[in-house]
Parts: structure tokens; C-alpha cells; sequence
């Protein structure tokens, strides 16, 4: 007798469709015999780590025999002068998709629900359904979390509600503002989980400070990622801040050795490296310009962007365009999946890439001079 691997599994994931990443350089290449190509469709950063960072991993290749610090001390210590905490409110995670999970594992019971603006980062509706709670989704409006909605979807019901901000894939912020009105609705029994993988990109006046709620005792969570502005995706570091009851909770589930060692060294010495992150929130920011004005003129229409990626409307089939630029080298994100037929989120990269992008999407809408 057969039996179905199905029917072992456990019934809370079957209907999660698997994530689904942007494509690699090399599979492009293989597969469309491109050279050179250039992918824009993970929201990486485009610059290597600092020489600082790069030393400090280095560094660390001959003890790597070692178990890492399995407490992060020195890390969470940084962290926490860095951000005026404690060290027993900072929680470390193998990229801040990690301490989403351990979050959602840690409070989320099942049957409880938890708010998910949509469309928005996919893995938050993921976990949800893994753990066996109930998603309950909010849609934007004008490709903005709608704060005013998601508070009115607050039930008894609710045990954590998602706010990334800025938002991915909109690149959209909510502003302090909106964010304070919205917190004077939540409930002491709900917890708010801020993920703000692009905070670097998207200071302004107008941003909140997150980390102020969890100064007020409120039942906030802020997530943040070296994965980012630090150029540090491929090592997988995030970490997460709140009250230090929260943080012990999530350690009780946390692996013993979730952060490398690797990881650990290198977000210490990319705490001591403000000139990297500044350079790359220029050039991002010049970048950002330059698409804009490159998109007005090819008629291409687009959310302006507070992060290092901007949601695009090519006016047609979104996959048609994204196979396209494949064949040019150039690989973004369709954004079909979120039923945005003719959408496609684009990574601001490079000067030299977006002039790439650019000239990709010339040829491909039929705009190149002749
Ligand atoms: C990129 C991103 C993250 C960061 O993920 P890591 O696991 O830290 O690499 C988190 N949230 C959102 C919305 C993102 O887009």
C-alpha cells in the first residue's frame, strides 16, 4: 500500500503555493544563451559589501570550526546602543523573514487572526497559514496600506496585524501620522508588526519612528535587515526589536545558532559603516530619478518609489514583457501573481544597469530608434 505523502502532511500548508524567487543570473543566461545578464528583480542592493565588511568576514574564515555566539552578544549589543535599547530587546534571525516566522510561531495560535495589507510582502499570508491562523487580507488603496481599513478589520479575533513600510511591492509609505491614528485603534491584545527591510531608503520627515511605540510599552514588533541597504542578502542577518517579554518568548523557539558566524561579524562592522549606506541610498535615489524620467518619456506609468525598487505599469501583459527582457539579459518581477496583469516591479540598481533596464524596455516595447 501506497500512502499519499498528502495525506501526512500537515493539513495547514496545502494550500500554500511555494515562494516563488526572482530568477538567478546564471539559470537566465543558461536558458536564453544571454551574456552579462543583470537581475533587478529581488530588490538587492547592487554595490558589494564594504572592504570593512568583507575584511571582517575574512577575518572570521579560520574559526569557522566553531559553533557561532549562539546569543549574538556582541551584535545585539551594538544594536542595541545603536537604537537606544537593551540588549534583551533585540532578537537576531537568519534575514528578517526568519524572526516573521518565529514572530508568527511564537504568538499566533490557531483559529487567531492576523491583518495582511495585500498586495504586500507574500510571505506574511505564507506563515499565517502554516501556523494555522486565519489571514485575514486588506486591500490597498491607491497602492498604499490602508491603515484606516486594516484598523476597522481589527476583530476580537485578532492577534497580529502586518504594516510594511514602505510596502512591498508598492514602494509606498504610510506616513507618522497615519500610523499614529491607527495605533490609537489597536487594541492592547493585538500586536503590530512594523517590517521596515527599507527603512534606509525612505527617511523623510514623514516617517514614523516604530521604535517609539515600543518605548510607550505598546505591543509593537520592528523588524529590520541587513539584507538591504547594508548589501548583505546572501548571509541572511536581520533583527527584530520589542519589549525585552517579547523577545525572550520568541528565544524559547529561536534555533540555538540561527545567525552565522560569518553573518554576526559582518552586521558588526556594517554598524560602523554609515558611508556605505549613504552612498547607496544616493545612488538609489539618483536612480530612482533617472527611471522616472526614462518612464514619463517611454509612456510607462509608475508609483513613485520610497524604497530601491519601483512598481511599474508597462500598459500590457506584464508576463509577456517580463519574458521579453529575459531575452535581453534583463530580469525583473512580473507581478501576475498578485493578479497586476500589466505590473512589473523593477529594482532601481546601478547607473550603468538602469541604463540597461532602460534600453531593454525600449527594444522590447518597440520604442528603440531605428
Ligand atoms: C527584502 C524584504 C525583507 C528582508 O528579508 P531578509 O530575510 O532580511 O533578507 C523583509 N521584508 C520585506 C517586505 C522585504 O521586501
Amino acid at each position: 500500500m501506497h500512502t499519499q505523502w498528502e495525506s501526512l502532511a500537515n493539513t495547514h500548508i496545502l494550500g500554500i503555493a511555494p515562494y516563488e524567487p526572482g530568477k538567478p543570473i546564471e539559470e537566465t543566461e543558461r536558458e536564453y544563451g544571454v551574456h552579462d545578464a543583470i537581475k533587478l528583480a529581488s530588490n538587492e542592493n547592487p554595490l558589494a559589501p564594504s572592504e570593512r565588511v568583507q575584511r571582517a568576514i575574512a577575518a572570521q574564515l579560520a574559526h569557522l570550526n566553531r559553533y557561532p555566539d549562539g546569543s549574538g552578544f556582541y551584535l545585539r549589543q551594538a544594536l542595541a546602543k545603536k537604537h537606544g535599547f537593551t540588549h534583551d530587546q533585540i532578537v537576531l534571525g537568519n534575514g528578517s523573514n526568519e524572526l516573521i516566522e518565529l514572530a508568527v510561531r511564537t504568538f499566533l495560535k490557531p483559529g487567531d487572526e492576523a491583518i495582511v495589507p495585500h498586495p504586500s510582502f507574500v510571505v506574511y499570508p505564507m506563515i499565517v497559514q502554516a501556523a494555522g491562523g486565519i489571514r485575514v487580507m486588506v486591500m490597498l488603496r491607491e497602492h498604499r496600506l490602508d491603515l484606516e481599513a486594516m484598523a476597522r478589520a481589527i476583530t476580537p479575533m485578532t492577534k497580529m496585524v502586518f504594516v510594511a513600510n514602505p510596502n512591498n511591492p508598492t514602494a509606498t509609505i504610510v506616513t507618522a501620522d497615519e500610523v499614529e491614528a491607527f495605533m490609537a485603534r489597536v487594541p492592547e491584545r493585538t500586536i503590530v508588526i512594523f517590517d521596515e527591510a527599507y527603512i534606509e531608503f525612505a527617511m523623510g520627515p514623514d516617517f514614523p519612528d516604530a521604535l517609539n511605540y515600543i518605548r510607550q510599552g505598546r505591543k509593537v514588533i520592528v523588524l529590520r535587515t541587513f539584507s538591504k541597504a547594508a548589501s548583505l542578502a546572501g548571509l541572511r542577518v536581520g533583527y527584530g526589536i520589542a519589549d525585552a517579554d517579547a523577545i525572550s518568548l520568541m528565544n524559547r523557539i529561536r534555533q540555538p545558532f540561527n545567525v552565522n558566524s560569518l553573518a554576526q561579524a559582518a552586521g558588526l562592522a556594517a554598524l560602523e559603516d554609515d558611508n556605505h549606506v549613504l552612498e547607496c541610498v544616493r545612488m538609489i535615489e539618483a536612480g530612482r530619478h533617472f527611471l522616472y524620467d526614462e518612464f514619463k518619456a517611454l509612456g510607462i506609468r509608475y508609483v513613485p518609489s520610497r524604497a530601491n525598487f519601483i512598481l511599474v505599469d508597462v500598459g500590457r501583459s506584464a508576463s509577456d514583457i517580463y519574458q521579453r527582457l529575459l531575452k535581453e539579459g534583463v530580469i525583473v518581477r512580473p507581478m501576475t501573481p498578485f493578479g497586476m496583469e500589466s505590473a512589473l516591479r523593477v529594482t532601481v540598481g546601478t547607473p550603468q544597469e538602469n541604463g540597461r533596464l532602460v534600453k531593454a524596455l525600449k527594444t522590447v516595447l518597440g520604442k528603440a530608434p531605428a
